[in-house]
């Protein structure tokens, strides 16, 4: 590894031309832009290499993932292999093929509700594979930079706002924030017991084109265009600090170069939190549609997140800069490209039947 800016003693891969990146969930929403991302810098920063690895499972329409997929090869002639993260010989195979400088793991069971109805596909893919990942990559010589997801699920019940990385973090409320924080731990306990330096990364609900179909942005988008009724938990009174992809993807971009010899974790949000029904208002107006919907009551949804994202500005000079309007536009520009039977497609999977059976 060579010449990054580092304090004494710290040495971290630049990315650059002769970078070799893996991506963890390549097919998924933040894995695919941020892969995209890299395959569009010039050729002096570009890495050499750049793959992906997802199970492309079924949570939501692995139609959308294989798109996804697609695109990337079209564009960039990346692959997104096939497989799941927790086999190690196949992730052997690939450090065997491409050495790789840089992991960045995004691969995950996502979504807070889900994770309610099934606890173990949580355990599976949140804690078994990340041990089994870090455990892997702990043991490379020379250890790649590593840089994960956590999630501001983490913060769970913590109702001091803004979120910081300084607040100890007491219940994180439900099993998916659970397996983000124990992710963060174990990657300490990896830093501790064999010296492997980690990002760990809370995003704060991120959305932009190609998003997740199981979230708000898509998810209102889909149901007002097909008249279906929006239920909004808690009476819609509810905050979120939306976080435009691009520039959640210049963040990990940042924490792949970030040098410290430790193990790290950055809030990577917005700072700026809009609630639910403004979001909603803005999309009806988009659409030129009236939505209609009903109130739910839950215990599952908390009422505010907003990052403090002044750790990540100081030490990676991580800037977002997409407000929700611009952000929502860049949205509904790529969603309005979409035929009707892809935007159908792609709405589904084992989210939505659930939703649907739930209502
Ligand atoms: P996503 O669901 O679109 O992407 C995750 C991908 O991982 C999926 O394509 C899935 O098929 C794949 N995957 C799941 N288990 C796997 C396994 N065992 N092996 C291989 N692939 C597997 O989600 P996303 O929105 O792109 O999120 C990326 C990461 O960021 C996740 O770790 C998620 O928990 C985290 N995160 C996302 C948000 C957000 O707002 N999108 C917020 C907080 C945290």
């Amino acid at each position: 590894w060579h010449d990054t800016p580092c304090p004494d003693g710290v040495t971290v891969p630049l990315v650059n031309a002769s970078s070799r990146v893996l991506v963890t969930g390549g097919a998924g929403f933040i894995g695919m832009s941020l892969m995209a991302s890299l395959g569009k810098r010039d050729a002096r920063t570009r890495p050499a290499v750049v793959v992906g690895v997802d199970s492309f499972n079924d949570y939501y329409a692995p139609a959308m993932k294989r798109g996804r997929a697609a695109r990337l090869k079209h564009e960039f002639g990346y692959d997104v292999v096939e497989a799941d993260v927790c086999n190690t010989s196949v992730v052997d195979g690939l450090f065997e093929k491409y050495t790789f400088t840089h992991v960045v793991h995004l691969a995950a069971q996502a979504g807070v509700r889900y994770s309610i109805t099934h606890p173990m596909t949580y355990a599976r893919n949140n804690l078994e594979c990340v041990v089994s990942l870090l455990n892997y990559v702990a043991h490379r010589t020379p250890q790649p930079a590593y840089v994960y997801a956590s999630s501001s699920s983490v913060y769970g019940l913590n109702k001091k706002i803004p979120f910081s990385e300084l607040h100890a973090i007491d219940h994180p409320a439900n099993l998916y924030g659970i397996s983000k924080f124990a992710g963060e731990q174990i990657a300490a306990a990896y830093h501790n017991l064999h010296g492997l330096k980690s990002v760990g990364l809370r995003f704060f609900t991120v959305y932009g084109p190609w998003g997740r179909p199981d979230m708000a942005v898509s998810l209102f988008t889909n149901e007002i265009e097909n008249g279906e009724t929006i239920t909004l938990f808690n009476g819609g009174d509810m905050r979120r600090d939306f976080t435009y992809v691009d520039d959640v993807v210049r963040g990990v971009e940042f924490a792949m170069e970030y040098c410290a010899d430790n193990a790290a974790v950055f809030n990577l949000g917005n700072s700026k939190p809009v609630q639910l029904g403004y979001v909603l208002a803005q999309i009806e107006k988009r659409l030129g549609v009236k939505a209609k919907f009903k109130y739910q009551a839950s215990n599952a949804e908390i009422k505010e997140t907003y990052a403090d994202i002044s750790k990540a500005r100081e030490l990676l000079g991580y800037s977002p800069t997409t407000s929700i309007e611009s952000g929502l536009d860049q949205f509904m520009a790529w969603y309005n490209k979409l035929d009707k039977r892809t935007r159908g497609e792609w709405a589904g999977g084992r989210f939505k039947a659930e939703r649907q059976n739930a209502h």
